[in-house]
């Protein structure tokens, strides 16, 4: 039987509960959708940042979908409602909980290097080049995983093939949405590299400028392009007639004539198209206060840095230490948890990730030893040994310094009646990707390989995220899953570049260890603490009695947007999504009843 640690005040989530009309779509055949962060119900769940992609996904569960089904369904069309979040043209991390054996699988779906890529692809004369010339660049374009994820997903565990599991999308795309202040304002924030490409400009930019709110967008070649998909399968992309565009994009970067900008050409080939693969990996697991936490392995950093932290945060009980004293705990942990993954961790198939150790318990006491109750840790601080000896308090490695990564992506989480459940992040990293829409096809090519380190960070120490043939660039996102006795209790992720892993963190210590409900969990002010001199927070965090213990802070506007379920003790499910970071979020449950 399902149950909640602290079960939820369903009642009293009344009061807090938003509805934001999207607006009014003067076009008759588009509908309105609602923004609700917050249901509560039974049949199943889901949980993302836009209603057309919940919609999508509540609308293959009550057709008799499954969880897999409804996810590969909102995620196909948020590739249509969020394109410079998410895409075909990009990748992500599924992690699934098939109810029929009770057991956690996870899908590889990051984007790899071409194989023609070198440790110093991303360098000129010894120096990383500028960042702006590799976010825009031909050059930051990664092998999608999407396509591939989405296929695996289905093949394995799905009920749908990608024809039916696409059809939602399609249709969104073709009758188009409402424009939000959302997507205004990431087009605007964006116009200028968009409007040096062709493709994207034509795409994004009609009449030269941004569309504006309240108007209905369509994108009939990404419908095409998914028609394509649902007849050819993904073969199309990877083998068929779209590698080879992708690669001409690539290559070949559509900038608009006259354009003086240095728009650095990429190296991928159809080789690399044709050989990616998108492997199952085993969950990144650890206990909890009793509970099963699943969370991605590498390439992604999300399991191994959230499981770490935890790790660390278990050797104290939360629940009975007062406000300051619980984030302090947290700040802490979570700095020592990026130091280690900034020092070992990478794509496991190009160098050695000490990833059991990294989630040992005894590696845990080693780092919570260093934690003062009274005074915050000199930032950096520098890694652990997670070699397997332990007693001490941090025997320290050199290295430890953060990377860079970008602030977009998207997560949502889906919750059948049969006990499935998936949590799944996609990106195409920065907002708006690469910048580059391949021309016709209605979709952005993403700028994942911005995610490696460029040059050397970890002093003497090697860097497990410089870039390499084939290789996966490091990631933080989190898609995780937490079991209660072997059955699902919570399924949650976030955006927001390295910040993720902290946001997934905070709302899950906010759940599991100070009594709140998964909405208020997500709601409350955000803080991140990622190895470095200040917090970033946001304005809503209380900051005075942090820093009499020493943490200092810098104001950051917004941190993350989750997208979570909960399983109830009543066993019902509770969908949550923002009330109003990004906008709003969406959450719906099949039958409200
Ligand atoms: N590319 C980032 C990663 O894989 C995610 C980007 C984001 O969330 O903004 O970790």
């Amino acid at each position: 039987m399902r149950s909640s640690r602290h079960p939820a005040a369903v009642g009293a989530l009344a009061a807090v509960v938003l509805v934001l009309a999207t607006g009014t779509a003067p076009a008759s055949a588009v509908r309105t959708v609602d923004k609700v962060p917050v249901a509560v119900g039974t049949g199943g769940a889901v949980a993302t940042v836009d209603p057309e992609a919940t919609a999508a996904g509540l609308e293959v569960l009550r057709r008799g979908g499954n969880a897999v089904d409804a996810a590969v369904a909102a995620a196909a069309t948020l590739g249509v409602t969020e394109p410079f979040s998410a895409g075909i043209g990009g990748g992500g991390f599924f992690v699934y909980h098939d109810g029929a054996s009770g057991t956690v699988h996870t899908i590889d779906g990051r984007e790899t290097a071409p194989q023609r890529m070198t440790s110093e692809s991303f360098t000129e004369g010894g120096k990383a080049i500028p960042t702006t010339e590799a976010i825009t660049s031909g050059l930051s374009a990664g092998v999608p995983g999407t396509p591939a994820t989405w296929a695996t997903a289905l093949d394995r565990w799905g009920t749908l093939d990608l024809r039916q599991a696409l059809h939602p999308a399609i249709a969104v795309a073709r009758r188009g949405f409402v424009v939000d202040q959302t997507f205004v304002s990431q087009t605007q924030d964006n116009a200028a590299r968009f409007g040096l490409f062709t493709s994207t400009a034509d795409l994004f930019l009609p009449d030269g400028a941004p569309p504006e709110v309240g108007s209905v967008f369509r994108n009939r070649d990404l419908a095409d392009t998914y028609r394509l998909l649902a007849k050819e399968g993904v073969d199309a992309l990877y083998t068929g007639p779209l590698a080879q565009e992708i690669v001409d994009t690539v290559q070949r970067p559509p900038v608009v004539p006259g354009s003086t900008a240095n728009v650095r050409a990429g190296l991928m080939e159809l080789g690399d198209l044709a050989s990616y693969t998108a492997p199952l990996r085993e969950p990144t697991h650890v206990s909890y206060r009793g509970l099963d936490v699943y969370g991605m392995a590498p390439p992604s950093s999300g399991g191994s840095t959230v499981g770490e932290a935890l790790n660390i945060l278990e050797t104290v009980d939360l629940s009975v230490l007062d406000d300051t004293q619980a984030t302090h705990r947290y700040l802490e942990s979570s700095a020592l948890a990026f130091a280690d993954r900034n020092r070992y961790v990478g794509d496991p198939d190009a160098v050695e990730v000490p990833l059991e150790e990294l989630l040992s318990d005894g590696f845990a006491a080693e780092r919570a030893c260093l934690v003062d109750p009274d005074a915050a840790l000199t930032k950096p601080v520098a890694p652990g040994a997670p070699d397997g000896s332990y007693g001490g308090c941090g025997a320290s490695a050199t290295g430890g310094a953060e990377g860079t990564e970008g602030t977009s992506t998207t997560h949502l989480t889906t919750a059948d009646q049969w006990g499935n459940v998936v949590a799944y992040t996609l990106t195409i990293e920065s907002t708006g990707g690469n910048g580059i829409v391949v021309p016709g096809r209605g979709f952005l090519l993403n700028n994942e390989l911005t995610d490696f380190t460029f040059v050397p960070s970890q002093g003497d120490a090697p860097d497990p995220n410089l870039p390499g043939p084939g290789k996966r660039p490091r990631s933080s996102m989190s898609p995780t899953i937490v079991l209660q006795d072997g059955e699902p209790l919570l399924a949650l992720g976030s955006p927001g570049g390295s910040t993720i892993i902290t946001t997934v963190l905070q709302v899950l210590v906010g759940r599991l260890d100070r009594g709140m409900t998964l909405l208020e969990a997500v709601a409350a002010p955000r803080a991140t603490q990622r190895n470095t001199a200040a917090v970033q927070a946001e304005p809503g965090f209380p900051r005075p009695a942090l820093e009499a213990l020493g943490h200092t802070f810098t104001t950051t506007a917004e941190i993350g947007a989750v997208a979570g379920i909960e399983l109830l003790d009543d066993g019902t499910f509770m969908a949550v999504a923002e009330p109003a970071r990004r906008g709003g979020g969406s959450a719906g449950v099949v039958d409200e009843g």
